[in-house]
């Protein structure tokens, strides 16, 4: 009886001292990802840092490493896809070494040839709004209005991920230019899918931070936002 008592109290500790080590590493996941917003979250914390060299995207920074935008984004507590800075630290999950990323080359002219994705009113410009740049254009157009591709591209996301966006989709041109669909009702493409211009992408709604219907939509060469009313026609082309 003594001695089975003994043996239990034994395997007790020996159980704990097992378990320790693997409480140790929940608690630093935990520590570390209190400390600060850029850290990573969740339960998968190791990776490696690559830091934002001239030239680099988010999705380019996802794609080299096989890594989901949005999880990409999530990890680092990034809330708008388009806008990272040279310099910045990003976590990037998974990874175990970091990787040389060719940058960008920005057209020297970024040319028309856009159409308009969805007809309707420009209810807000690209500038300057209450002391906050809006990156895009609003249209406004009825609650389930057909959104369509302003140009031929790679849907490099898909989803409703970016809360402020709601559903949203990034489409890339050549020469890492981006146009971006927000607030829609409903994404009928799929990351990695391939579309035509002027292919129906999607329907207008209010998701995310809208009020009322109506499409977002930007223009990006790399990290930065143009007018769009400077580069789309009414013609294909
Ligand atoms: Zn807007």
């Amino acid at each position: 009886m003594r001695s089975s008592l003994r043996d239990e109290k034994r395997n007790i500790i020996s159980q704990g001292k097992k378990a320790l080590p693997y409480l140790l590493i929940a608690l630093s996941i935990a520590i570390y990802s209190c400390a600060h917003p850029a850290r990573p979250r969740g339960p998968q914390a190791t990776g490696i840092y690559h830091i934002v060299t001239r030239g680099l995207t988010l999705w380019r920074i996802a794609r080299a490493y096989g890594v989901d935008l949005e999880k990409l984004a999530e990890v680092n507590g990034i809330e708008d896809p388009t806008l990272i800075k040279t310099g910045q630290r990003l976590f990037i999950p998974g990874a175990t070494r970091v990787l040389e990323i060719e940058p960008y080359r920005p057209p020297i002219t970024l040319t028309a040839g856009f159409i308009w994705p969805v007809k309707g009113r420009v209810t807000s410009s690209y500038g300057r709004r209450k002391g906050e740049l809006h990156t895009g254009i609003d249209i406004g157009a009825p609650r389930g209005e057909n959104v369509v591709a302003a140009r031929d591209g790679m849907v490099i996301y898909s989803g409703k991920g970016f809360s402020g966006y709601g559903n949203m989709i990034m489409i890339e041109h050549e020469n890492d230019i981006v146009t971006l669909y927000a607030h829609n009702a409903s994404n009928l493409v799929k990351t990695n899918q391939r579309v035509k211009q002027g292919e129906l992408i999607a329907k207008v709604g209010s998701s995310g931070n809208a009020r009322g219907a109506h499409l977002h939509f930007e223009i990006r060469v790399g990290n930065n936002p143009v007018n769009p009313l400077l580069y789309l026609t009414d013609v294909k082309k």
